[in-house]
């Protein structure tokens, strides 16, 4: 078997689990190399249970939380960078010092090409543009690791970051907007009320269908996509929104994840169900 090596970057704890833990585990499973970077310990938020975490033991329960969830998906191994939650657009942890979306964009690119020369991925997956829903923290990430996936292949960049690495193919995560309408669909036929989910429609969420280029069926990883869910307790909560729907429709709707191909540009209508 052609053994590769996967590197997803992302910004929080529980950001790889539903866009791409099933893929993570699959790949895992079929032998490959499963490597995760996040970001920040998700140290801001809400905590779903006051009896898991304080605001001052977040981080450090978070990280435990993620160290659980990589482990059931088989991932190799998990990476810090060490920066802080930045919280939600507009809220007073954007301002904090040690904030993701404050750090030196040179500094986190400096990082992550240091990361991606060491590790040599075949592909690098991360959010896309927006980040899935505009979070400040998955929109850093994104810009970050397009620039160092570029960055690390140029061997005038940082030759003192290791040896230059052409990473084959970039991903991105990319739930579709008719994810959305679909889960929303599922929610108000149970006669729950989605009027929180108006926003998702209005700022125009979710990746355009037509744009999607791997729907992977995880069908087979979906028990193990459920547990590294699990793993996420002051997140995946009572109040989560997969949470407003009963365990099996949650586990249909987590069987497909969705990715886009952004490198190499893909010839028009790519449209395939595996990443290599
Ligand atoms: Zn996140």
């Amino acid at each position: 078997m052609d053994r590769k090596r996967i590197l997803a970057i992302f910004a929080h704890p529980d950001d790889e689990a539903f866009g791409t833990g099933g893929s993570m585990a699959h790949y895992a499973a079929a032998g490959h190399d499963i490597y995760l970077v996040c970001a920040t310990r998700g140290e801001v938020g809400e905590i779903s249970d006051p009896s898991l975490a304080t605001p001052e033991s977040l981080g450090q329960v978070r990280e435990g939380e993620l160290r659980c969830a990589s482990e059931t998906m088989g991932v190799k191994e998990l990476i810090f960078l060490g920066y802080r939650d930045s919280g939600m657009a507009g809220s007073p942890e954007n301002e904090d010092p040690r904030a993701f979306i404050n750090a030196p964009t040179d500094q986190v690119v400096q990082l992550l090409v240091a990361i991606i020369r060491r590790l040599q991925p075949h592909l690098i997956v991360t959010f896309e543009p927006n980040g899935g829903y505009g979070h400040p923290d998955h929109i850093a990430i994104h810009h970050h690791t397009v620039a160092a996936f570029h960055i690390a292949a140029d061997s005038k960049l940082y030759p003192d970051l290791g040896p230059v690495w052409q990473t084959e193919r970039l991903f991105y995560t990319a739930i579709p907007r008719s994810f959305f309408l679909e889960m929303r669909k599922r929610l108000e036929a149970l006669g729950e009320d989605t009027q929180d989910m108006d926003l998702f429609e209005n700022e125009g969420m979710g990746w355009p269908d037509d744009q999607v280029n791997v729907v992977m069926d995880v069908t087979d990883m979906v028990e193990a996509k459920w547990e590294a869910l699990n793993c996420h307790r002051t997140q995946f909560g009572p109040g989560n929104l997969f949470r407003r729907l009963p365990e099996v429709d949650v586990k249909v709707i987590m069987c497909k994840e969705y990715f886009a191909l952004a490198w190499p540009e893909p010839p028009a209508g790519l449209r395939t169900d595996h990443l290599f």
